[in-house]
């Protein structure tokens, strides 16, 4: 799934302890949408590995209810959201499309990385692929009813994240045709073929494939 579901994904699982306690609201919503992102910041270090964790940060989460109920500050209500919207976006991907160039060819066996088991999920596509039609669906639904409630900074958070959404939408299978073409276009310069071989391999197609060999992606 894309990032921005997994945004909208993470405040709306604060959004009814926000209402419940709004003191806390802002706290609670924010650290949702920043649990939801961070996993995907590993995109070019080792991505759906190196921050996600299906299963560790799931632990953290139930272990972080009672200390939330303990100690109802600031401090332990981000975390806790923090952790639960990190959670279920690290389990989340294992339904959607695979770690390949282009997901919608399901050619990839490798979802989400279990530490606990180390080894690869495999996908389970019931979202095709980031960026697909139903992603975008499920992005409109999520933020629906943040919409409805929120205002403020969480409410232009959703509408920021919408928006995202549905121009990544647009672009999403036109990408891997701009890399590689972005990519030709630096293999003419040799100072950027030494960037290009950083790129991931699963980013490249044709033209980088021989520069990828020592990428450190997965
Ligand atoms: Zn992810």
């Amino acid at each position: 799934m894309m990032l921005p579901t997994h945004a909208l994904a993470g405040m709306l699982l604060a959004l009814p302890y926000a209402l419940a306690v709004p003191e806390f609201a802002g706290v609670a919503l924010v650290a949702g949408f920043l649990g939801g992102v961070v996993p995907d910041l590993d995109m070019y270090i080792g991505h759906r590995k190196t921050l996600h964790y299906p299963v560790y940060y799931s632990v953290l989460a139930v272990a972080a209810v009672p200390v939330t109920v303990l100690h109802p500050s600031a401090e332990p209500i981000a975390a806790l959201f923090f952790l639960i919207g990190a959670a279920v976006h690290s389990v989340a991907d294992i339904f959607g499309g695979g770690l390949e160039l282009r997901p919608w060819e399901a050619t990839s066996n490798r979802a989400v990385f279990d530490h606990r088991r180390s080894r690869w999920i495999a996908p389970r596509h019931w979202v095709r692929y980031d960026g697909a039609p139903e992603d975008l669906l499920l992005s409109v639904a999520l933020a629906g009813p943040l919409l409805i409630a929120l205002g403020g900074v969480p409410r232009l958070l959703a509408i920021g994240s919408l928006a995202v959404a549905a121009v990544y939408s647009v672009v999403r299978r036109a990408l891997p045709a701009i890399a590689d073409r972005l990519v030709g276009l630096l293999l003419d310069f040799d100072s950027a073929k030494r960037i290009v071989a950083l790129v991931p391999a699963r980013y490249l197609d044709g033209s980088g494939e021989q520069l990828s060999s020592n990428t450190v992606d997965e």
